[in-house]
């Protein structure tokens, strides 16, 4: 069997679980029934504006956010789920720099739960750089539920990594 590396580091009856419903064809069936809506913030525009929301309710003394974006040149790979990154300008004589939120194209198509949970974890970032105890607390803050959203969101992408797409066909259009 293949290894579940998105599940790392979960306790091994979670990930036998998850490893028996891939097995038995039930794991897709047990997140539309769990997750049947996708999230409204299709464009960068609602994603920005959502994000900004977020930002300015749990987060009102944090740097300022330039960009949220979609970006399809993130693989979900070495959990690279998505990526903040301050972004050097010059202006004139003066360097400056710009927060920026990057997250995988998957989540375009995505239920409501995973899109919070990966917004709520690069926002945090703005704030704490390492993924350390203050960090988890900060995400908690934003999301009671978190840690579940997490859980929930990995088992989505090993589905995805196993199975393929289970949001992309009764989605519609962007
Ligand atoms: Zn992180």
């Amino acid at each position: 069997m293949k290894p579940l590396a998105y599940l790392t580091g979960y306790a091994p009856e979670i990930i036998e679980e998850v490893s028996d419903m891939l097995a038995s064809d039930e794991l897709g069936a047990w997140l539309l029934a769990k997750y049947p809506q996708c999230h409204p913030y299709r464009n960068e525009k609602a994603l920005y504006a959502y994000a900004q929301e977020l930002k300015t309710r749990y987060m009102r003394q944090s740097p300022a956010l330039a960009k949220v974006a979609y970006d399809p040149r993130l693989h979900v790979l070495h959990n690279a789920l998505g990526i903040h990154r301050k972004v050097s300008q010059v202006h004139g004589n003066r360097l400056s720099a710009r927060n920026e939120i990057r997250i995988a194209a998957m989540f375009r198509k995505a239920p409501q739960a995973f899109l919070d949970m990966i917004l709520v974890h690069e926002l945090a970032h703005l704030k704490v750089s390492e993924h350390d105890r203050s960090f988890y607390q900060l995400c908690r803050h934003m999301a009671p539920d978190y840690d579940q959203m997490e859980l929930d969101t990995r088992v989505w992408l090993t589905y995805t990594d196993s199975v393929g797409d289970l949001y992309e066909a009764d989605a519609g259009p962007a």
